[in-house]
């Protein structure tokens, strides 16, 4: 089946088109800067030809439209005709605890979705506005939604509610969720492929290093814990997020500051993490190069980031009661052997060794890097989300 996959954010849409048959990614590309001056479309078609268009593009329908139109373009397109798109495959943030996978959408799903605005208001709107383009540019066609909470649906109470008074959740949902599920659900499985076992039998923590950070113990192949909760802030330092954090220090800060609560939702947001405390930059490449100068900030982002990853490691191998496999995704998990190592360093009573060489190579390709005594796996696996919702996708809309 051929499937459009959107993910759509506040200003930007990024796709891909693929043949769910042959894994092929037909074409793939984004629309940024919507309703801002100066517009862009980059489209990338399976045989490398390029293009980059610029225009006005005033909203998210604007925006398919030119998604559509470079698909369907004699020159870059892949297709003749819009009814070869079978189906379209939507990301969306935030399910709540309304959703624990993949869904059709119909009206009473879109409601369910709108519901969950208040959980997510920065993520869901855009996404609904992707999926409203899409129904009124191609209708009857089907819609799948893939939520990044559903994976970590199956996460015990303990591990999800917080210490706060009960009525809360009652009232409002406050409890974790966890997000990047589509990336952890992705490499937790890939892994078990690679380590030719199967994923009920074994005990992972994957990593999700990027500007978003996040990791999940995976127990058989369900996530039992993960380090985001009711938003995406908490947990690992981020490129601009503060995770972990004692929430009476908001308090005290907003007071001696005088922060309204936009400010303060925007000093976590995006001025702390890696970028707040190097002062240098939120990009992890940056960080590293100004570290090897002797900047001491970056340093000390630096040694914050690793040395969080590794607190929840062990954490997440007491947790699951053992740990067979360590997996790192993301920008930073793929690319960065400087934070790998720091991660795993120390950790052979945990039966964690990196085979320096195997670790060695700053490029993103799948491969294991444990050394050979090391009893635990450790594998760089680059995340495929696009796969997994265009995989979902055919499925629903097959079952039709
Ligand atoms: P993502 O959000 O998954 O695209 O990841 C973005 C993050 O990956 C940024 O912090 C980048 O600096 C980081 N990244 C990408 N390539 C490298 C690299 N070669 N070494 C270190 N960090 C990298």
């Amino acid at each position: 089946m051929k499937v459009l996959i959107l993910n759509s954010g506040s200003s930007s849409i990024k796709y891909q088109f693929i043949e769910t048959e042959t894994r092929r990614v037909l074409a793939k590309g984004s629309v940024e800067r919507i309703g801002m001056k100066g517009a862009i479309l980059n489209h990338q078609r399976h045989d490398g030809d390029k293009v980059k268009i610029t225009g006005e593009i005033v909203d998210h329908q604007a925006g398919v439209e030119y998604i559509l139109a470079i698909l369907l373009s004699h020159n870059h397109g892949v297709i003749k005709d819009r009814a070869e798109i079978e189906a379209v495959g939507h990301r969306v943030v935030h399910g709540g605890e309304k959703f624990t996978g993949s869904v059709l959408i119909t009206d009473e799903v879109m409601d369910k979705v709108q519901e969950c605005i208040e959980l997510a208001p920065l993520h869901n709107p855009p996404n609904i506005k992707g999926i409203r383009a899409c129904q009124r540019l191609l209708p009857g066609l089907p819609m799948v939604g893939v939520f990044d909470t559903a994976f970590h649906h199956a996460m015990p109470d303990y591990a999800y509610m917080y210490g706060l008074p009960h009525v809360l959740y009652k009232r409002h949902a406050i409890r974790r969720y966890g997000f990047h599920g589509t990336s952890h659900f992705y490499v937790s499985r890939r892994a078990a492929e690679v380590l030719g076992r199967p994923i009920e039998q074994v005990n992972m923590v994957t990593c999700h290093l990027g500007n978003g950070c996040s990791m999940a113990a995976v127990k058989g192949g369900v996530s039992v814990d993960t380090t985001m909760g009711f938003t995406p802030v908490e947990g690992l330092l981020m490129g601009t997020r503060c995770g972990d954090l004692d929430p009476a220090a908001v308090l005290y800060i907003m007071g001696q500051e005088e922060l309204s609560l936009n400010e303060a939702n925007a000093m976590l947001n995006k001025h702390s993490g890696l970028a707040g405390i190097s002062g240098v930059s939120s990009d992890m490449r940056e960080i590293e190069q100004a570290m090897q100068e002797g900047h001491t900030g970056a340093k000390l982002a630096f040694d914050i980031f690793c040395y969080r990853v590794k607190k929840y490691l062990g954490a997440y191998a007491v947790a699951m009661g053992g740990l067979d496999a360590i997996v790192f995704t993301g920008g930073i998990g793929e690319n960065s052997d400087l934070v790998r190592a720091s991660v795993t360093s120390g950790l052979e009573f945990l039966g964690v060794k990196l085979d320096p060489d195997l670790n060695a190579h700053r490029n993103s390709v799948e491969r294991a890097i444990q050394a050979a005594d090391s009893r635990v796996a450790v594998l760089v696996i680059p995340t495929n989300e696009e796969l997994v919702i265009a995989l979902d996708t055919a499925r629903i809309a097959g079952e039709r």
